[in-house]
């Protein structure tokens, strides 16, 4: 039994102080008895006061201190999940940005295995089948036409760790690939797109429930024509990502995702790359090279956003110094909420008795001081 004692813990209804009991790696009822009234043995770890949040679940990430998922090599997938667990980032997706076939069938395979060993929770493929139009920091001439053949070999490769799938609604063939994705129990979403509101709204009717990046990489709203970010965010199945970094979105537009969809079902997400936590410099986003200058990452020679710098926490302190959110509904969408949409949340995503005692402790300033995962504290090359 660990009690952590003193703390400001953040509940889905709110924060309230007091201790959290923690037993076998699992958050335990309220009250249970504990090293203090001398009933038991175990460890109480004074939290001094500071904010205990539920550890954040980050559903679409590349990489992170200078490594990347793309290639599936395990001691790159170790240092990125590393890094962004020492952020909070007590459960991780690996994003594959679009590849060759021989690139995504090699990295799935092996971030299968990662996903087995628990390191990561699946794989999300964003792309191969994504709109030229918005292909952001994709290699257009990587993108291909929806390849049901294909998919099916990636879903067969990941053995049910291929979690999601962003894919642009519109290309020939792409519903029909949203139904195959479902099928297989893989999360369909609808991004780096070109669709209408109507194409938008046929994939969420087959069962899409993600909008990747909301407002990124998609066609922008128009008031008589919605396109797939007012789709999503009036679809009450929908869950939106948000890339909550001050890059990607003004931040009036990410005050009226939250107003529109609420903290249910708007998802914080990092979309980080390679170069979180390293600073400014030259990396590389799949085959495509990308300069980070100020913190903000960009295609070189172009003048696309290409992922983020930023942590879980980064994008948690965001959602409630620059959004406004209260405590408890900041969250909701960095954690319960992407849980939920990848169906982890009766596990994980709230600091609830029966879930694993995943969790942040988090100064005044929001800013991490050590993190926990299954009830044991993460070694961090930097933690107080
Ligand atoms: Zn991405």
């Amino acid at each position: 039994m660990t009690v952590l004692a003193g703390a400001r813990i953040v509940l889905p209804g709110g924060v309230h102080e007091g201790d959290l009991h923690i037993s076998d790696g699992v958050i335990a009822e309220p009250g249970t008895p504990t090293a203090t009234d001398g009933t038991t043995d175990g460890e109480v770890i004074d939290v001094g006061g500071r904010y205990l949040v539920p550890g954040f679940v980050d559903m679409h990430v590349h990489g992170g201190a200078g490594a990347s998922y793309q290639l599936g090599r395990p001691d790159e997938a170790r240092r990125a999940a590393g890094f962004h667990l020492c952020h909070g980032t007590t459960t991780t997706m690996a994003s594959l940005v679009t590849g060759s076939p021989e690139e995504l069938a090699t990295a799935v395979a092996s971030l299968a295995d990662l996903a087995a060993d628990g390191l990561i929770a699946g794989v999300h493929l964003e792309g191969p089948y994504l709109a030229r139009a918005r292909c952001g920091a994709h290699d257009p001439a990587l993108l291909r036409l929806p390849d049901r053949a294909e998919f099916r070999e990636l879903v067969r490769l990941g053995r049910g760790h291929v979690r999601m799938i962003t894919i642009a609604p519109e290309l020939p063939g792409a519903l029909d690939l949203v139904r195959d994705a479902v099928d297989a129990g893989v999360i369909a979403a609808v991004g780096h797109t070109d669709a209408t509101g109507e194409t938008s709204r046929a994939a969420f009717d087959l069962g899409a429930r993600v909008a990747t990046h909301l407002f990124n990489a998609m066609r922008p709203p128009h008031h008589r024509e919605g396109g797939p970010a007012v789709a999503a965010l009036t679809d009450p199945r929908v869950t939106v990502e948000l890339i909550n970094d001050g890059v990607h979105l003004e931040p009036s537009v990410a005050r009226l995702a939250f107003a529109a969809a609420g903290p249910s079902r708007v998802a914080l997400i990092t979309d980080a790359m390679a170069a979180a936590g390293m600073g400014d410099g030259d990396y590389r986003l799949g085959v495509m090279d990308v300069e980070v200058r100020g913190g903000r990452a960009t295609l070189v020679g172009g003048t696309s956003i290409a992922g983020s710098t930023i942590t879980m926490a980064d994008a948690f302190r965001g959602a409630v110094v620059g959004a406004g959110l209260p405590v408890h509904e900041a969250a909701e969408s960095a954690s319960l909420t992407p849980a939920r949409a990848l169906g982890l949340d009766s596990r994980i995503g709230s600091l609830e008795p029966g879930k694993d005692a995943d969790l942040v402790v988090l100064d005044d300033d929001l800013r991490v001081v050590w993190a926990m995962k299954r009830g044991r504290r993460v070694e961090c090359p930097n933690s107080r």
